[in-house]
């Protein structure tokens, strides 16, 4: 660049074109600076003979920021969101430019849930959103039944279609049967999360640590909540339902066991006014519930035991937070508990009370259930971490990431310049005010057809040209035609 600042001072000098100096910091901008010496050298009277290095053209190397979206049908409290939570708000931005999280379905939208996005990434609710959000973005993650008939998708459009159930759950396979259509890539959160083959990886989850760590003494966590030091807490984090999480299951076992034994749900759900009347009935005095909170550390590190009776599990995000905050964990063999059944007290149905009591006895009469514990918090903080994950998901993105679009021919080129410098003498220059410009620019910014790290127009109907010197050009067109008018 230095090299080149009395040749740019007279460039802009002559043409009174600041954004000339802009653009010629950019390293990749080798042609314009070649274009700078030769119109410095035509203003001093100077001869000046091209270099024999050839301007390069061609394909740009993939320097720049993926532009990537997330389409998800609601955003209420449970385990996506989590998920999205984890992933979203935490991509690194020199990777990853982020186009956005909107919602599809506006009916299954929690204001909280949803204002918590909205302060920290673009979000939005509804298919005009959409629509923007993937004409803007190289790919796009989605999970649920994103409807897509009514976008055209692009053919370079990379579609990652999530799978966060497993072939257990019949709601799953239809969301994936109804995204298959419109997906290019699969990803499995966990090995035995469900997708189709092709074009699968499996990218699993992980957990914000931040999140296990307990506030409060655990000693003023179990007062607070009446357990004693002697009581066996028993603890379940996640949606208080009993068709795929077995808690009535779950009360009917703590029935089973000794006064000794305490129950303490954390988090909301459809069914707590069933789930509340049967413990009320079955083990009355013995169960505490606190209502949904993210700050799940305390209660984590008040319990002896965390448990899962879940039938079906995509990854089950509860059992990695579970053994991060060194729990001791029951589980069905489903998601995380599947992959690393070693970590875990493995009960096998998900629907005998009678088996599940007994686990629970077993567990607690196991001498090595401490060190089984111990080395699944070191596998989580090792390979779960939330940093793991997203680091994880900013590979996957680069390992799919569509090609760079190519430039033009220099035929091609050539023939768009002449066609619109005759224009643009034709017309007398006219140039736009810089507001015209800006709204132009602002339109390149976020165009799948910019040249990535670069500011110029390529791929399949791009024209080759330098956008920010093209733009003020109130002749010059956008061959897509997307510019304002
Ligand atoms: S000129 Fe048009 S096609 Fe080219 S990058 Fe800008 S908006 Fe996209």
């Amino acid at each position: 660049m230095n090299d080149i600042a009395a040749d740019l001072d007279l460039v802009i000098a002559k043409t009174r074109h600041e954004r000339f100096r802009e653009l010629a910091a950019d390293p990749l901008a080798t042609g314009l600076h070649e274009w700078i010496r030769s119109e410095a050298a035509k203003l001093r009277g100077e001869g000046y003979s091209s270099p024999s290095k050839e301007i390069a053209i061609g394909r740009v190397p993939r320097d720049h920021r993926l532009r990537v979206g997330f389409l998800t049908p609601c955003l209420l409290k449970g385990g996506t969101e989590e998920w999205h939570r984890q992933l979203v708000l935490n991509l690194d931005p020199r990777k990853i430019a982020l186009t956005g999280l909107v919602v599809t379905q506006p009916a299954d939208v929690e204001r909280d849930v949803y204002q918590e996005f909205a302060s920290k990434v673009p979000t939005g609710i509804g298919p005009e959103a959409a629509k923007a959000l993937i004409d803007t973005s190289e790919i796009i993650v989605t999970w649920g039944a994103a409807d897509f008939s009514p976008f055209k998708l692009r053919s370079d459009l990379r579609v990652v279609g999530v799978g966060h159930g497993d072939s257990q759950s019949v709601w799953g396979r239809k969301v994936i049967a109804a995204l298959a259509p419109h997906v290019t890539h699969w990803v499995a959160v966990s090995e035995s999360a469900y997708t189709p083959e092709t074009n699968r990886s499996v990218v699993p989850n992980g957990c914000d640590l931040s999140r296990v760590k307990a506030a409060r003494s655990r000693a003023d966590v179990r007062s607070e909540l009446g357990f004693t030091d002697k009581d066996r807490v028993i603890l379940h984090v996640g949606r208080l339902v009993n068709c795929d999480k077995h808690l009535d299951v779950l009360v009917e076992s703590m029935a089973l066991l000794d006064p000794r034994y305490k129950l303490l749900l954390v988090g909301d759900g459809n069914d707590w006014p069933e789930i509340l009347a049967l413990a009320e009935t079955k083990i009355p005095g013995r169960f505490v519930r606190v209502p949904f909170t993210l700050a799940i550390g305390d209660y984590l590190h008040a319990a002896d035991d965390g448990i899962l009776l879940s039938h079906s599990e995509g990854f089950g995000l509860v059992l990695v937070e579970y053994l991060a905050a060194g729990l001791p964990t029951i589980s069905t063999p489903v998601g995380f508990a599947k992959s690393h059944p070693e970590c875990f007290r493995i009960v096998e149905s998900a629907g005998n009370h009678q088996a599940v009591a007994s686990t629970i006895i077993k567990d607690f009469d196991d001498p090595d259930r401490l060190t089984r514990t111990e080395a699944g918090t070191e596998l989580v903080s090792r390979e779960y971490s939330s940093e793991a994950f997203v680091m994880r998901w900013e590979d996957y993105f680069q390992s799919i990431a569509p090609p760079p679009p190519a430039l033009p021919s220099r035929w091609e080129m050539a023939k768009s310049l002449v066609k619109s410098v005759a224009a643009q003498i034709a017309a007398g220059n006219p140039l736009c005010t810089d507001e015209e410009t800006d709204a132009r620019l602002a339109v390149c910014e976020v165009c799948p057809q910019r040249i990535p790290g670069d500011w110029r127009c390529g791929g399949v109907t791009g024209c080759g040209c330098w956008l920010r010197e093209k733009a003020p050009l109130k002749t010059s067109q956008c061959p897509s035609g997307k510019w304002p008018l």
